[in-house]
């Protein structure tokens, strides 16, 4: 077979998948029909929440969640500046401040304790508000995200929102089949179910993929009344197609795309299944490998990973060893380069090297390898006999 790419990400389709989408295709409905319908059914039923609303992408989701929670301009939202851009670029669409917090080392995620320090350093409280007390902004919410599909500590959040009064939306769009240990729910819950609107998103790299798709969860009837009219021009439930009550944007999620979800549902114990089994070969083929080290899980986490991201040792040139691994035809890719050093959050909001060195190590000594449902044993192996190569003749020179 010679030498055989293996991509960093790849969709788990059957004829299942297919045969749902061509169904769709025999009818004349494309938008807005049952499978829209029967997608946010299973999903409700699946999370557990009251509300399921499945829109274009997770983004749109995200910018759908944090208008609905109340956002308003010029306000400043505590979020994390270890993720994919969209959760912070929404805050800055709605003309609001991401105020960035530093990361916790274990799980990359934001922290409870970590937060509660920011806001006790950061805000005064004013008539029942937290003001900045350099900025003068109020505080309106929390935005955490599930990095790499590890749960944030939900319980820790939540008991955060309440105390301060903020509102809490969750960027679970890594993280959908994740788990999490509640003492106040008492027991495993999946993520998505506790916050004010949790948001998955469905690209093709997700643990589930719809194309392009996301999902505002809520258990709230007037916030998921709301994002059913945002994603839809701001028509009122049952209203005429050109009675528009507010405005709105077109997020919707088409009938392929939900009839897809639709099928993925369906055989979602099996994607998670296969997926935690090439995580664990993983894992076992790396304890060879010591000085690379493998994502782990927390004990109160049940993590279905959307990346595999390994930490590798300081001395090691990644660039040098991205080169090598893509010389072999092994696909990798860096997760993530902090949103703060982005040009974009760089010019309009000032931040440099050195604000959040949690973040910015992880940043930096990260490297996501090929992680899909049908990964074989023998490219895992390949995988792990470059990387381990490769970590041996890519040290850099150290100054
Ligand atoms: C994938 C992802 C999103 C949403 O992505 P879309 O491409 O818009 O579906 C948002 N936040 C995080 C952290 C993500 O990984």
């Amino acid at each position: 077979m010679g030498e055989e790419r293996i991509p960093v990400s790849r969709p788990d389709l059957t004829e299942a998948e297919i045969a749902e989408v061509l169904s769709v295709l025999r009818t004349p409905t494309l938008s807005q029909g049952p499978k829209l319908a029967e997608f946010e059914e299973r999903m409700a039923a699946h999370l557990g929440t009251r509300h399921a609303v499945a829109v274009s992408s997770g983004t749109a989701g995200l910018h759908l969640a944090v208008r609905a929670a109340g956002l308003e301009e010029g306000e400043e939202v505590l979020t994390t500046p270890f993720s994919f851009v969209a959760s912070a670029n929404v805050l800055m669409m709605e003309r609001a401040v991401p105020v960035f917090v530093d990361i916790e080392e274990g799980t990359l995620n934001l922290s409870p304790q970590g937060v509660e320090e920011s806001i006790e350093r950061s805000y005064r409280r004013s008539s029942a508000r937290l003001v900045n007390r350099e900025t003068g902004r109020r505080l309106a919410g929390l935005l955490p995200v599930d990095v790499f599909g590890h749960p944030i500590d939900i319980d820790g959040f939540q008991d955060l929102a309440e105390r301060h009064r903020l509102w809490l939306v969750e960027d679970a769009c890594e993280a959908m089949g994740s788990e999490v240990l509640s003492r106040d729910a008492g027991g495993w819950v999946p993520v998505g179910r506790r916050a004010d609107l949790s948001v998955f998103a469905f690209y093709p790299n997700k643990q589930m993929t719809t194309g392009e798709g996301g999902l505002i969860a809520t258990d709230d009837e007037t916030l998921a009344r709301r994002v059913r009219r945002e994603r839809n021009q701001g028509r009122a439930e049952g209203a005429a197609w050109l009675d528009h009550l507010t405005l709105g944007y077109n997020y919707r999620m088409d009938e392929l795309s939900a009839a897809l979800g639709v099928a993925q549902l369906r055989r979602f114990e099996e994607l998670r299944r296969k997926r935690r089994d090439v995580a664990a070969r993983y894992g076992a083929a790396l304890a060879a490998l010591p000085a690379v080290r493998p994502p782990r899980a927390e004990p109160w986490a049940r993590v279905n990973w959307f990346v595999y991201v390994v930490r590798l040792p300081r001395e090691v040139a990644r660039a040098a060893l991205v080169e090598f691994l893509t010389r072999r035809g092994i696909e990798t890719r860096i997760y993530f380069p902090p949103i703060h050093l982005q040009p974009f959050y760089r010019d309009r909001l000032g931040y440099g090297r050195g604000a959040f060195p949690l973040c910015e190590a992880a940043g930096d000594a990260s490297l996501a390898l090929p992680f899909f449902n049908d990964l074989t044993e023998v490219q895992i192996a390949a995988v792990v006999q470059a990387l381990s190569e490769g970590v041996e003749s890519c040290v850099a020179v150290r100054p």
